[in-house]
Formats: structure tokens, sequence, C-alpha cells
């Protein structure tokens, strides 16, 4: 072993990105002139200095074995100037200031079995949640969703045949982390938590748990003797708001926790407004390891908005476009009565305050 001692923790914050950055960025940060996109998966940015930098795409599964982070950093090393950068979305991206590197660091990247794209008009790669990997309360494997999708959309992410960019995005709990997406495909539980009163007293501060619920549904009862608590569930929406604090209330379900999908969600306010995502698909079997009945109905909107959309709109302006009863036409999916939000408990303010539950 080497008896190299360990550094100590960084305790304030992130590192300096600066330092990590290509030289070429370093410099002309804040001063580009333009960029353009000179074929899949690759950009050409360039400065009002008259430098230039070429960046690569390469898709990666997000969660990233030692073995595989090592052999993306040698390929860097080699082909790449030494840099390496990570997109929001899981994507690698190398910078080369010489363009006469960027096709040997293509083959080099596509001998190792890496896909190159998720530029421009594509379907980038998938986002997801931490699932069982490192969280305690997912309802299903997102990291799983995402291979078994991308494995079927391969060709998109390596093409730009898309009206727009696609993002999609999955989530493994009804709550948390999981992102706005053009589709996003989250869990979805469908029975309200079933309890273990045995384990309550012992394990849950109660009375955070009943302010953690959005509808007011948890009260504070005695069972058996025993203080614990109990579920109005009329009004439970089942969102599995209080199985974090309290795992006693138990939601996950092999059965009743399904995947629901989700589109029209854009953060960004660059053309239109941003706007949340809606409802479309509900009830779809949490099926691993493949999901195939999720990834089929993804495949089908996105085969609708492919042949229907107009250049550079997103899903979300497409569907504002023609409307909502086309879309479900176009996309053959059934409208149901899941989809009308008429929930009376809801008040006005479900979920929709800027304020931070505990
Ligand atoms: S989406 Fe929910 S279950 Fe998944 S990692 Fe985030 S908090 Fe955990
Ligand atoms: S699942 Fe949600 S709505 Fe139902 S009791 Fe728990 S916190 Fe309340």
């Amino acid at each position: 072993m080497s008896a190299e001692k360990p550094r100590s923790p960084i305790e304030s914050g992130c590192p300096d990105g600066f330092q990590y950055m290509h030289p070429v960025m370093r410099k002309n940060y804040g001063a580009w002139k333009f960029h353009e996109h000179p074929k899949p998966g690759v950009l050409r940015h360039v400065g009002y200095s008259g430098d230039e930098i070429w960046t690569v795409r390469v898709g990666t599964q997000r969660i990233l074995d030692i073995f595989t982070l090592r052999e993306l950093c040698d390929i860097g090393d080699e082909y790449a100037d030494g840099y390496i950068h990570f997109t929001i979305r899981s994507n690698v991206e190398y910078m080369v200031s010489d363009p006469a590197k960027v096709e040997p660091l293509i083959k080099a990247v596509t001998d190792a079995g890496y896909i190159v794209g998720g530029t421009k008009n594509s379907v980038t790669m998938l986002s997801h949640t931490q699932g069982w990997l490192h969280c305690d309360i997912p309802g299903t494997d997102a990291s799983g969703v995402v291979k078994s999708m991308m494995d079927e959309l391969i060709d998109e992410f390596r093409e730009c045949n898309m009206p727009n960019r696609v993002h999609i995005t999955t989530s493994c709990c009804q709550i948390n982390c999981g992102g706005q997406g053009d589709i996003a495909i989250n869990v979805q539980h469908t029975k309200p938590p079933k309890i273990n009163h045995d384990l309550v007293s012992n394990v849950c501060e109660r009375p955070s748990v009943v302010a953690r619920c959005p509808v007011a549904a948890i009260r504070p009862a005695m069972v058996n003797g025993k203080p614990s608590l109990e579920v109005d569930e009329k009004k439970c929406i089942c969102c599995g708001a209080c199985f974090p604090p309290c795992p006693p209330m138990q939601i996950n379900d092999a059965e009743h926790s399904k995947l629901a999908v989700w589109v029209g969600g854009n953060h960004s306010n660059a053309r239109s407004k941003p706007t949340f995502q809606k409802l479309v698909a509900a009830g779809i079997p949490n099926n691993p390891p493949r999901w195939p009945e999720a990834t089929a109905i993804v495949k089908n909107i996105l085969k609708a908005y492919k042949e229907d959309a107009q250049d550079w709109e997103r899903i979300n302006d497409w569907i504002e476009r023609i409307g909502w009863p086309r879309f479900f036409e176009v996309t053959n999916l059934p409208f149901t009565k899941y989809h009308i939000d008429n929930w009376r408990g809801a008040r006005n303010s479900l979920n929709a305050s800027t304020h931070i539950r505990f």
C-alpha cells in the first residue's frame, strides 16, 4: 500500500471549477463570438480572440464504475489535451483546440464502445435520480429505466433528427429530485402507505410526519396502547412524502407502485415561458429489468413529435400549437378521468407554495 497520506476533505463547498477547465475555455470565458455544430456530437466555439475550441460529446450511463471512469480519463489524456467535463445530463465532453484532433478522438471513444452524439436537435442522455444506488426511498431503479430506454433511443442520440432538443428525465419517487423534462418518467404510488404500528413509536418523530403530509391526511393515534399514526385514506394522495421521515409508513409496493409519463416540462425561458409538465399516461407497470411498457409510450410520443412538430418547436410548444385533444389523438394515448385534476381536497395551494415543509 502507498504510504501517501490521503488529502484532507475540503469543507468549504465545491472546489473552484476554473482550475479544471481547458486553458482555451478559461482564457475565452464569457468572450465567445459564435458557435456552430459541424456534425452530431461535435461543437465548435470561436472566441473574439480568434481562438477556437472543439467539443466532442459522449454519452455515459451516469453511474460509472471506477474502471470506466479511468478509461474515459485515459482517452482524455491521450486524445483530448488532458481535460474532461461532465454535463448535467451525464454526458462526457472532451475539448480540443486543434481540429486535427477531433476525428482521432471520436475514433478512440467509439472504438472503446461509447456513443458520440446528444447535441443540438437530438434526444440527449436521459437524466436520472439516484434510485437504489444511494437513496433510501426509491420506488424504482431510475438508472435501469434510463439504460433500457437509451438502448432503444440510441439512434436518436447519435443523429439530429428531432424538431428540437429533447430532454428526458426519470424520477424514482414522486416527491423529490426528479427534474422537469420534455418527457418525464416518474414513479406513481397508487395506494396509501401501510403502517407498521409496532415500529412507529420507536422510529418516527410523529409531529414531523404529521406536518409533512401536504393534505393533512395523517393524525396521531394510539394503536395497541402505543403512540402511532393513522392515515385518512380518503384524503391521501399517495404522494409518499411521509415515508422518508417515517420508514414504517411503507408506500413502495411491487404491484401498486407504478410509473407515469409526463410531457411538456421546460425550465428554460429562452424562447417561450417555462412550463410545467403534464400527466399523459398513468398506471404503467413498473416492470424491470427492461420496462417495455414505459419505453413503448416514450417512443410513441417521440415518433408523433418528430412527424408532426415544426422545426424548433420543443414538445411543449408543439402541444401548445396543436392542443391537448390533438396530442392524445396523434399519440394514441387514452385520455382517462385520471388526467383531470378535480380532487377537492387539493386546496388551491397544494404543492404550489414556495415554503419548504419539513
Ligand atoms: S427521486 Fe426520490 S427516491 Fe429517487 S433519488 Fe431522488 S429522493 Fe431518492
Ligand atoms: S402518502 Fe402523502 S398524502 Fe398520503 S399520508 Fe403520506 S404524506 Fe399524506
